[in-house]
């Protein structure tokens, strides 16, 4: 079959996260000519069910017994794919305030895009009326032994939102109350953007050092393509950006990974009037340790099947899920994550590696004593979490943040451009440091920033910093990898 050309565009967009969905609307609204090129499709079949969780078109698979993938030690990682990438599963929490240390120290000045960025996210605080009974009581029990919890933003539309719905977090099936980039892509498309869906990037296309487009494959119509354009801009996240450059040639590329280790305790409340957190509205309390880096809040409200299964699936085994099924209506549980050492590498085919360091190990601990302590004062039996599927000392960790694989500082410069002229990365992935709180708020205003210095560049203002030469990034990238 001949290649067949798509050209003449200003960007071309690898990948359709909350990154790339929010580059092709602002770089459409202000007249480039952009395509958006995505290897899943745009299905919402599925979603807001725990059939769509499991088995949706949007999540990438691992195959049986896991349900989802698995680093090479063993660990989860959840990967969704299609238009909007992980925001069509993600929680919705808003990681506030926004990780700008790293960014800071790069002399990179997001604070001008904030405010913007979290009017395309939907923030919004939770309203009191979406805190139940149990939530309002472990925010009192939290704050009474010193936890700075409080109310969490998220990105959701309250308006259209309801108090008990436990379907969000698989993305909202009825009223499109939860924020997705799949809707800022529809609304880019409405400008003009071209969205080529079910065609993976394979590689870019290079001459005299300058970027010129992208290789990529149809992989319903099995059509090879050549999408050529002024710019480049990767945006397929903490797996698919760095194996494109790596396909590419480019050194450095997924040497490194952070992961945001995450976890769930759990513990049954006392026989009273109190009820699970799973009948609330899930991650409406929580708060960021910020000094040590470490994450803290109520969990998703997933149904009885969901954690029934969820127990099956992990520690717990047969009788876990029949004790998780039993115990459900009495079960409270504390979402953490923390700010891990960025150890950890994608391979070249996409897999993940990632140690857990021993630095992250006490991290970890931390959390589970801290956890402990709120379960202790909820009066929980010290028995029920001591569960090995509820304490998760014996469960897996789930990297559900994956970043910081193609780190400005090593891989790209300032400008997010990689060695290559032209070609940039632009997603979660560019990240220099685990941001151990939810990132889309972070990398969705650090988008904002590149699409105001894009857009200099395009009109031939030429407001990016000079460009670091490939030699420095590759020196950068070769220090890097003597650390690591
Ligand atoms: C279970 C879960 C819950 C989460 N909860 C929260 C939360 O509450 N709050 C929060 O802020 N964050 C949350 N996150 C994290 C957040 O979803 C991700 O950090 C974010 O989606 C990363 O955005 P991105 O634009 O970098 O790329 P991604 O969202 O990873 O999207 C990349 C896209 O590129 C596509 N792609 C990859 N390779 C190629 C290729 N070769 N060719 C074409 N397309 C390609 C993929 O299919 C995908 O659609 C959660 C994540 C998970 C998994």
């Amino acid at each position: 079959m001949a290649i067949k050309r798509l050209e003449g565009f200003d960007v071309v967009i690898a990948g359709s996260g909350p990154c790339g969905c929010v580059l092709a609307k602002d770089l459409t609204r202000a007249g480039k000519r952009v395509i958006l090129i995505e290897k899943g499709g745009d299905s919402l079949k599925g979603i807001g069910t725990t059939r769509g969780m499991l088995n949706g078109e949007h999540m990438v698979r691992a195959k049986f017994p896991s349900v989802w993938q698995k680093t090479l030690e063993g660990n989860g990682t959840i990967v969704p794919t299609g238009l909007g990438g992980g925001s069509y599963l993600f929680a919705a929490i808003a990681g506030r305030p926004v990780h700008l240390e790293p960014f800071d120290k790069l002399g990179i000045d997001l604070r001008p895009h904030l405010e913007d960025a979290e009017k395309e996210t939907w923030v919004s605080k939770t309203p009191d009326e979406f805190l139940g009974p149990t939530t309002k009581h472990m925010l009192e029990v939290t704050n009474a032994i010193g936890l700075p919890f409080e109310t969490m933003h998220r990105h959701i539309n309250f308006e259209k939102c309801m108090y008990s719905c436990k379907k969000s977090a698989f993305g909202c099936p009825i009223s499109g109350a939860k924020w997705m980039g799949y809707y800022v892509a529809k609304e880019a498309e409405a400008h003009g953007a071209k969205l080529q869906l079910y065609t993976e990037v394979k590689n870019i296309i290079v001459e005299n050092g300058v970027a010129v487009g992208l290789n990529a494959r149809g992989l319903k119509d099995r059509q090879e393509y050549e999408i050529r354009g002024k710019t480049v801009v990767l945006a397929a996240g903490s797996l698919g950006s760095p194996t494109i450059l790596m396909r590419s040639g480019i050194r450095g590329a997924g040497q490194r990974l952070f992961g945001d280790p995450a976890f769930v305790s759990s513990a049954l409340l006392p026989k009273g009037n109190l009820k699970a957190t799973f009948y609330e509205h899930g991650t409406s309390i929580g708060y960021v340790d910020n000094e040590l880096g470490c994450f803290f809040s109520t969990n998703v409200s997933w149904s009885r099947l969901f954690w029934s299964f969820q127990q099956l699936m992990t520690a717990g085994g047969i009788r876990g899920a029949l004790r998780a099924y039993k115990d459900y209506p009495r079960t409270i549980n504390i979402f953490n994550k923390i700010h891990d050492e960025g150890v950890g590498r994608v391979t070249y085919d996409g897999r993940v590696s990632k140690t857990v360091t021993s630095e992250d190990e006490d991290k970890l601990n931390y959390c589970r004593y801290i956890n402990e302590k709120i379960f202790n004062a909820m009066g929980c039996d010290p028995k029920t979490w001591q569960i090995p599927g509820y304490s998760h000392i014996k469960g897996d960790l789930t990297f559900g943040h994956p970043g910081g694989s193609c780190p400005v500082g090593v891989v790209v410069d300032k400008n997010l451009e990689t060695e290559l002229t032209n070609c940039f990365v632009c997603d979660i992935s560019s990240v220099p440091s685990a941001p151990a709180k939810p990132p889309v708020l972070t990398i969705v205003t650090m988008t904002k920033w590149f699409v105001s210095q894009l857009l200099k560049r395009l009109n031939g203002q030429s407001a990016m910093n000079s460009k670091t030469s490939g030699s420095n990034l590759k020196a950068a990238s070769e220090e890097h990898d003597s650390r690591v």
